[in-house]
């Protein structure tokens, strides 16, 4: 409770569960549910301070002569087969469908429409799908010859994963900014290694308690606990953390070795003609702005004034 006059209390993370978090942020006005678990609307402040996260984290771009781009949150369907992102996480895919009928087949599902209806059964899939992973709609547009220093290049943008939850961090699709490496294993090795600390350095400066931990990914079925063993055996992936909550930490970015993957389905390679590696660090856009609330707490003007002027606020 606070009084007039008195200095609002904060309630600083970690909550006791990802409901207080959610009640937190809802009655702060931060963000507003809908109907769908995991799809929320932001405001105003929110956006406020993911584009100050955005800039604080360009800031730190050592790569100066790196392209950025900033995708849309669809990309071709023929690219995003060949990440194998459907083999792995079938279950987190969201493709797109469109109505591509005439007259006749309009009034075919309009008819289902009215009687309440499957309508989506008049639909066909589109040539396009969302993102699963922010850079993936980048190995396919690049020059397929790797020079000897390597490929830099960072890309901003929206991915979705179909897992709703109540939970405020598990959100169906949210904005990450990725500095991302082409080149031989070394490379990339040192690109995901040296982004790992420079990316806890610059979270650290937002007033984040933030570590590090060797992380898998959710791959799907019984190959995929396989899958996900060896990627936490083989220390391919590190997750920026912070406990946000008492339940569970809340990965906020991550560095990530592939290995050969993409060189090797985009059709990557090095000068000597095997598939180039490649390695990626990702901010976690709107898990960052999460955290930021759920640390400094939902009133902007109470925040630590070198947090404030980190994001440009
Ligand atoms: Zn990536």
């Amino acid at each position: 409770m606070s009084v007039a006059g008195e200095q609002v209390e904060r309630t600083p993370a970690p909550y006791a569960t990802p409901d207080d978090l959610r009640e937190a942020l809802v009655d702060g006005g931060v963000i507003h549910l809908t109907a769908v678990d995991g799809v929320h609307h932001r405001s105003w402040a929110w956006e406020r301070v993911l584009r100050g996260v955005e800039g604080h984290v360009m800031g730190k771009r050592v790569a100066t002569h790196a392209t950025q781009r900033w995708f849309p949150p669809i990309m071709p369907r023929e690219e995003f087969l060949k990440t194998d992102y459907v083999r792995s996480f079938p279950d987190l895919v969201g493709s797109i469908d469109v109505f591509t009928g005439g007259d006749k087949e309009h009034r075919a599902l309009l008819e289902v429409l009215e009687q309440g209806g499957d309508w989506t059964a008049h639909l066909t899939p589109a040539e396009v799908v969302l993102p699963s992973s922010v850079c993936h709609p980048l190995y396919g547009t690049l020059a397929q010859d790797v020079p000897a220093e390597g490929v830099d290049e960072e890309c901003s943008g929206w991915s979705f994963r179909h897992e709703p939850s109540l939970d405020p961090a598990r959100m169906q699709i949210f904005r990450i900014y990725e500095f991302v490496r082409i080149g031989t294993p070394e490379q990339s090795l040192a690109h995901r290694d040296d982004w790992l600390q420079r990316g806890l350095a610059a979270l650290t400066e937002l007033g984040l308690p933030v570590r590090s931990e060797a992380a898998n990914d959710p791959f799907f079925g019984r190959v995929g606990r396989m899958l996900a063993a060896n990627q936490l055996e083989s220390a391919l992936k590190y997750e920026m953390c912070v406990d946000l909550t008492e339940v569970r930490p809340t990965a906020i970015g991550s560095s990530n070795y592939h290995e050969d993957h993409f060189g090797h389905t985009f059709g990557l390679h090095l000068a000597d003609g095997t598939p180039a590696h490649s390695a990626c660090i990702g901010f976690g856009l709107d898990r960052i702005t999460l955290a930021l609330f759920a640390v400094h707490g939902t009133d902007l003007d109470a925040w630590p004034e070198e947090v404030r002027s980190a994001l440009a606020l």
